[in-house]
C-alpha cells in the first residue's frame, strides 16, 4: 500500500541528520587534516566516511523497502468463513502444521480488514493497514514495519550507526571540545565552531539512544520474544504452552533470526530462517 507523502516527513528528517553530519565530519575534520599536512590521517578519516555513508544508508534503504511480510495467498480467509465456524484443527490439518496462538475462545485468529487466517507472531498494523508476519513494531524512523524479512536488516542498520557515531565521537572530539572552550570574545570564535559544537552534542544524544535500543532488541533476540509479544498478555497462547513457546535458548533464538551461516550475522543479506508463517518450538 501506498503511503501518503508526509509519513516520510521522520525519513526525510533522518536523511537530512546523516548528511549535516556527513559534511561536518569532513570539514571539521578530513580537510584540516589535509591541511595540516597529515596526510594518511587524512585518507583514513575519508575512507572511514565513505564507509559509513555506503553501509548506514545501504542498510537504511533496506529497512525502509523490505517488506517486512505479507500474509501468503493460501492463507486468505475462504468465503463464509469466521474464526467461529472454522476450528483451529481443520485449519492445523490444512496447513499440516500446530498453531500456537490462538483468540481468546480458542478459536483460530483471523484478519476481518485483510480477510485472511492469522498466521502465529503475525499483527494487523494499523499504519500499514495491513497483517505483517512476526510484527515487532511499526518504526515511524523508516516509515515501514519491523517484522519476519526486515528485522535483521534493522539490528544490522543499528549496529552500523553505532560502530560509525563512535569512530565519529572518538576521532573529532579533541576538535568539538576545542569549539566548546573557545569564548565568543575569541578571534577563533564563529559559526562553524559552533556547527561542530552542537552536531557534536546530538551525535552523543543519538548514540546514546541507538546503545540503548540496540542493547533493549539484542535482549529480546537471545529470549527469543518479539517487542510487541514483550508489551502483550499472553491469554492469546493456546494454554498447552507454558511461558514463550518460541524460546528455543541463547543460541537457538539468535540464528532464527540471523541465520546459521555466522560469516552472514553481520552483512546486510537475508538470512532468517524459515517463512515467517510457522515458528520452531522446544515441543517440536
Ligand atoms: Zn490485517
Ligand atoms: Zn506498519
Amino acid at each position: 500500500m501506498k503511503r501518503p507523502w508526509y509519513t516520510w516527513t521522520v525519513v526525510c528528517l533522518v536523511c537530512a541528520l546523516m548528511a549535516w553530519t556527513c559534511i561536518t565530519y569532513f570539514y571539521h575534520l578530513v580537510v584540516p587534516l589535509y591541511l595540516e599536512g597529515e596526510l594518511i590521517s587524512a585518507l583514513a578519516t575519508l575512507l572511514a566516511l565513505l564507509t559509513a555513508i555506503v553501509a548506514i544508508s545501504y542498510s537504511y534503504n533496506l529497512c525502509i523497502k523490505t517488506d517486512p511480510g505479507n500474509i501468503p495467498s493460501s492463507w486468505a480467509l475462504k468465503e463464509g468463513h469466521t474464526s467461529n465456524n472454522i476450528s483451529s484443527e481443520s485449519l492445523n490439518r490444512r496447513h499440516q502444521r500446530q498453531f500456537i496462538e490462538t483468540d481468546r475462545n480458542g478459536a483460530v485468529r483471523i484478519c476481518r480488514k485483510c480477510r485472511v487466517y492469522k498466521p502465529d507472531r503475525s499483527h494487523h498494523c494499523s499504519k500499514c493497514n495491513k497483517c505483517v508476519l512476526k510484527m515487532d513494531h511499526h518504526c515511524i524512523w523508516f516509515n515501514n514495519c519491523i517484522g519476519f524479512h526486515n528485522y535483521k536488516y534493522f539490528m544490522i542498520f543499528l549496529l552500523y550507526t553505532l560502530v560509525s557515531l563512535t569512530v565519529y565521537l572518538l576521532t573529532i572530539g579533541r576538535r568539538a571540545l576545542d569549539a566548546f572552550l573557545t569564548k565568543p570574545t575569541d578571534p577563533k570564535f564563529n559559526a562553524f565552531g559552533v556547527n561542530l559544537f552542537v552536531n557534536y552534542l546530538f551525535m552523543m544524544m543519538i548514540e546514546l539512544g541507538v546503545l540503548i535500543f540496540l542493547l533493549y532488541h539484542i535482549k529480546l533476540i537471545l529470549f527469543g520474544t518479539t517487542t510487541l509479544e514483550s508489551l502483550e498478555k499472553s491469554d492469546k497462547l493456546n494454554m498447552q504452552y507454558d511461558g514463550n513457546p518460541y524460546d528455543l535458548g541463547y543460541y537457538g533464538n539468535w540464528i532464527a533470526v540471523f541465520g546459521k551461516k555466522s560469516s552472514y550475522w553481520f552483512l546486510p543479506v537475508s538470512s532468517v530462517i524459515g517463512d515467517g508463517t510457522h515458528f520452531h518450538t522446544l515441543n517440536e
